[in-house]
């Protein structure tokens, strides 16, 4: 009987322990669901409920979309508007009369970090978007996004995607652990290297257009992220190619394809 208990006991810890994934758990994983996972729900993009439902599919990466605020607040969302409201020239408070049609008000980084590190599955990569009001603002948003990861005891979650390289440089001074891809395309591998980038994070025409850069960007330890792929055949092409991560606005696609191959 004892005995009995005992493999019971074993065979409840073993169920456990395959239930408690964290970040070392991702080899073959390279999703990254793009401003979330929304498509198939209807859910609006950038929310919080394509945050969780992007955790719920076990992606690698979930990315979201970062704007600074007229009074300096980072909020999340894709268009440089929300609903219509210019995000750099309004307040906070201001941006609260708008809403998603989910009911859901613009999340501030701050409150969508901080539902990210509910769990420790899925990472949160943070698009921090190029200012339109000049250089000043985009340093002062890579300043503050700094300082808000590093309040937040977020390291372990965040890795930061910009197409501004200055101030995607900027983050990297400040934080010489912070995990930056750059994603303008315009930058070879040893140049992003030597200004110590993580990674890089270009659109798929770029890749199809240097071929060479995967390998290349490969042999200097960068890591290499492609956007945004939807199609299961170009999905296909990439991993052949060997990139790291593909951003898709397809998630249960990418996963599918991943989990047939890999049975
Ligand atoms: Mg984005």
């Amino acid at each position: 009987m004892k005995a009995k208990l005992a493999l019971y006991l074993l065979l409840l810890t073993m169920l456990g322990c395959r239930d408690q994934s964290d970040f070392t758990d991702q080899k073959n994983n390279m999703v990254v669901a793009h401003q979330g996972a929304w498509k198939t729900d209807g859910l609006p993009s950038n929310s919080i409920a394509s945050l969780r439902k992007a955790i719920a599919l076990k992606c690698y990466g979930t990315e979201f979309d970062v704007h600074l605020t007229k009074d300096d607040v980072l909020v999340v969302n894709h268009d440089k508007d929300f609903y219509g409201l210019d995000i750099a020239t309004s307040t906070y408070d201001e941006l609260l009369s708008k809403k998603h049609p989910n009911g859901e008000s613009i999340p501030k980084a701050e409150a969508y970090i901080r539902e990210g590190m509910k769990q420790n599955q899925t990472k949160l990569v943070f698009e921090l978007k190029p200012s339109n009001l000049g250089k000043e603002r985009a340093l002062r948003s890579a300043d503050l996004t700094v300082e808000l990861v590093k309040a937040s005891g977020a390291d372990e979650w965040v890795e930061y995607i910009l197409f501004d390289y200055d101030a995607a440089k900027r983050i990297i001074e400040l934080d010489a652990q912070a995990k930056v891809f750059y994603l303008n395309g315009d930058v070879e591998p040893s140049q992003a290297k030597a200004d110590g980038f993580y990674g890089l994070d270009y659109n798929m025409k770029v890749f199809r257009e240097h071929p060479d850069w995967i390998k290349t960007a490969h042999e200097l330890g960068l890591a290499i992220n492609v956007w945004t792929i939807n199609e299961e055949e170009e999905m296909q092409h990439f991993i052949d190619l060997g990139a790291d991560f593909i951003t898709t606005d397809e998630p249960e696609k990418l996963l599918t394809l991943l989990r047939e191959k890999n049975k």
